[in-house]
């Protein structure tokens, strides 16, 4: 039997293709080696932050991350290793921190936030799934003056719409458990933000009882190629027949290799404490804390603070030192309470160097479309990464021939 499409890998980006590529009528497969209950999409703090936000390589990403590792409170955790693939992958990190580079991300993060932005606001408002979807800006916070001041000179305008710059009072009603130290903080109001758990099964169920067929427990190991086509893809057991293919596989790139294709990405580790607190000490929004890369995110019934920047390990274990380190740099700046019922978790952000995806149709074999390296904006731009690729496939275009790819996708930068 011959399928329309297969998609190998159901994570936020797998779904969302499925999700665009049903919506234009197409007959979809999703191909998964687990139960779509646990991956990188569902333990993460759930922002769409793409407007005013700033690439991870920004000039003086390097300086910065020294002058916190001297502090102790670097995210970011790198352990050497004789893959050279990382090295490669962190030269490109260093090439792109620059102005120009990162004014045209930033150009490009508000394009493609706002098709996500739309994309769900339709999943909500008319589709019906509910994920806790709030459209209250994220508060950027800063604990090094010197940082702070940066981007007060980047925001001396006004724009109520976008932007608002606390004071002391304005943080504390913001962050009720927030403590002095804080040295500023600025509201962009532009962002919004979900339970990604909560859009992951809804969207699943959603996908399952419109007729998308769900292959799961079933892991693609092979790929089989006559004339410059994909002609099938394998499980231990299964071969699958299609038209076209998808690889969504997140961080995993080993099936790529298998056509020589060295996708540049790299996993980053990151962790997740999902607990109760207080009511009224929680935060009202979204919040970042920008100097020490720890997100806090408030939820239905709990709060979650993500944070950490692995590089080099593969290791899907919690590690209770990294744990109690992100609840160290949280505690000082805030007041003490207890964190309760505590949910611990690790996931791995297919990282690119520049932020740019890994998106387009394969240069040798046409009927295979990657949807990767989402890096850890996955949440936040998966809807048009979803919608991007649909168009591709529904309007036989090549790479050249679409805009969206030629514009965000990184094969083309
Ligand atoms: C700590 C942390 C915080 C984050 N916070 C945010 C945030 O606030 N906002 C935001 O926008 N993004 C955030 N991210 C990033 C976001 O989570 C990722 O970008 C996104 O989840 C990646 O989705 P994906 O579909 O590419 O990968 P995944 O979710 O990893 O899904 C890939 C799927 O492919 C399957 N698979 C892999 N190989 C095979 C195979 N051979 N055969 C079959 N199936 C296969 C896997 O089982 C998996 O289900 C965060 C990430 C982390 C780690």
């Amino acid at each position: 039997m011959k399928r329309d499409i297969v998609i190998i890998g159901g994570g936020v980006v797998g779904l969302m293709c499925a999700y665009n590529l049903f919506k234009q009528g197409r007959q979809v497969t999703l191909i998964d080696e687990h139960t779509i209950e646990d991956s990188t999409s569902f333990g993460n703090a759930g922002l769409l932050s793409a407007f005013d936000k700033t690439p991870l390589s920004y000039p003086g990403i390097v300086t910065n991350t020294l002058k916190l590792m001297i502090k102790g409170q670097s995210p970011v955790i790198f352990h050497p290793t004789l893959d050279l693939k990382l090295y490669k992958w962190l030269y490109q990190f260093v090439q792109s921190a620059n102005e120009t580079r990162t004014k045209k991300t930033m150009m490009l993060f508000e394009k493609y936030g706002q098709i996500s932005i739309d994309i769900y606001k339709d999943l909500v408002y008319n589709v019906g799934i509910d994920f806790d979807f709030h459209h209250k800006g994220m508060l950027s916070v800063f604990t090094q003056k010197n940082t702070y001041e940066d981007k007060l000179e980047k925001y001396n305008y006004i724009d109520e719409n976008r932007f608002e710059i606390f004071n002391k009072e304005k943080i504390k009603e913001y962050l009720p458990f927030s403590n002095n130290k804080i040295k500023g903080a600025i509201l962009f109001k532009k962002n919004a933000h979900i339970d990604p758990g909560k859009l992951m099964l809804g969207l699943k169920k959603y996908l399952q009882d419109s007729g998308v067929e769900f292959i799961l427990n079933e892991k693609i190991v092979d790929i089989k190629y006559d004339n410059k086509k994909i002609k099938s893809v394998s499980s231990k057991n299964t071969e699958y027949k299609a038209d076209t293919f998808i690889m969504s596989t997140g961080y995993k790139t080993s099936l790529a290799r298998k056509l020589n294709k060295n996708l540049i990405l790299t996993p980053a580790k990151g962790y997740s404490i999902t607990f109760s607190m207080p009511k009224e000490l929680k935060p009202k929004t979204s919040t970042l804390f920008n100097d020490l890369f720890i997100v806090m995110t408030p939820r239905f019934n709990d709060v979650r603070l993500t944070s950490k920047l692995e590089l080099g390990s593969n290791n899907k274990e919690v590690v209770k030192k990294q744990i109690e380190s992100i609840k160290k740099n949280f505690k000082e700046y805030s007041i003490p309470f207890e964190m309760k019922n505590e949910k611990l978790w690790s996931g791995f952000r297919p990282l690119t160097p520049n932020d740019i995806p890994l998106i387009g149709r394969d240069e040798t074999y046409s009927n295979l479309v990657y949807a990767m390296g989402l890096g850890w904006l996955g949440m936040t731009f998966s809807p048009a990464v979803g919608k991007t690729i649909s168009d591709l496939i529904v309007k036989n275009q090549s790479n050249s021939k679409n805009d969206d790819i030629l514009l965000f996708s990184g094969f083309y930068q």
